[in-house]
């Protein structure tokens, strides 16, 4: 391995074994797994939006805003990361074992897979749970929400002519723009972003790596189909673990890179999204541990 050496990491956890050493000694009926925490890794950096955007999760459709760190910001909550980071990694998965893999997020969590290892999941035959090892913490933006979010005719009668177009002829399209609000996110909003990875292996960081950099192409907001395209630049992967979402929003690239300097670290965009590519060598080396079934 490369760069990744640098984290002194182990390459791969087989999670049958680590799920047996967390539930030896405890009674049948309580089957809650926290995989002990022994490192923890932060990857940071920051997530700019390519396409108009829509994050919300209020029925009418107002974009999430939040008072924090002296200026209203917009949100991007973990959840909505999360949510498309997760199911990618899922169908990379599926990918490499093939239609035998029948783990459904997040509808059938296996409870038997890498992918439940690394997010969580819950068995409902064997009543293990196992806790989430990956923590995508909710992003805000380094505009304020007034800044970020445009009135602008120009956004909305694109974004609207789009979902227009995503609906189909004959419904009406006035109609099915109307129960839009009238706001969107701009394109070039910053969101910067913090995942923490507890007792990562080198596997969970670059298909993780992998896993983000599609989302972003996906897109996270409502209708993403469509718009909330996003790049990041990411611009660590620390061992450190003085990185919050608060310093994200208060210092500068440069302050937090030498913050961390001469600890654990990996830094520069370009070898952090590198590491995507060594997936497909490293999911066939493990292919047999990736779902496992029987225990
Ligand atoms: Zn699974």
């Amino acid at each position: 391995m490369t760069v990744l050496n640098n984290l002194n990491l182990p390459e791969f956890i087989d999670f049958n074994e680590a799920i047996d050493i967390a539930l030896s000694g405890k009674k049948k009926s309580l089957r809650r797994c926290y995989i002990p925490v022994g490192d923890v890794v932060t990857i940071a950096g920051y997530r700019t939006l390519d396409a108009p955007a829509l994050f919300t999760t209020s029925e009418e459709g107002t974009i999430d805003k939040v008072a924090f760190e002296g200026k209203e910001r917009v949100v991007l909550t973990g959840l909505k990361q999360r949510a498309v980071i997760r199911r990618i990694h899922s169908s990379f998965i599926r990918g490499i074992i093939g239609d035998n893999y029948k783990c459904v997020v997040p509808d059938n969590l296996c409870g038997h897979c890498v992918n439940c290892f690394q997010f969580g999941s819950m068995n409902s035959d064997t009543g293990i749970q196992v806790k989430s090892r990956t923590n995508i913490t909710s992003s805000f933006s380094l505009q304020s929400a007034d800044e970020a979010i445009s009135e602008d005719e120009e956004f909305h009668i694109m974004v609207h002519s789009d979902l227009s177009m995503a609906k189909g002829e004959g419904e009406g399209t006035q109609k099915g723009a109307s129960i839009y609000t009238n706001e969107v996110i701009k394109p070039e909003t910053v969101f910067p972003f913090l995942v923490y990875i507890y007792s990562p292996s080198q596997f969970d960081i670059v298909s993780y790596i992998k896993s983000h950099l599609i989302a972003d192409l996906r897109g996270y907001g409502s209708y993403s189909t469509i718009r909330s395209q996003a790049r990041s630049e990411f611009i660590l992967i620390t061992k450190d673990l003085s990185l919050s979402p608060s310093v994200m929003l208060n210092k500068s690239k440069e302050e937090i890179l030498k913050s961390v300097e001469n600890k654990l670290t990996i830094t520069g965009d370009s070898a952090i999204k590198s590491l995507a590519d060594q997936f497909e060598s490293m999911a066939n080396t493990y292919k047999n541990k990736l779902y496992q079934l029987g225990k």
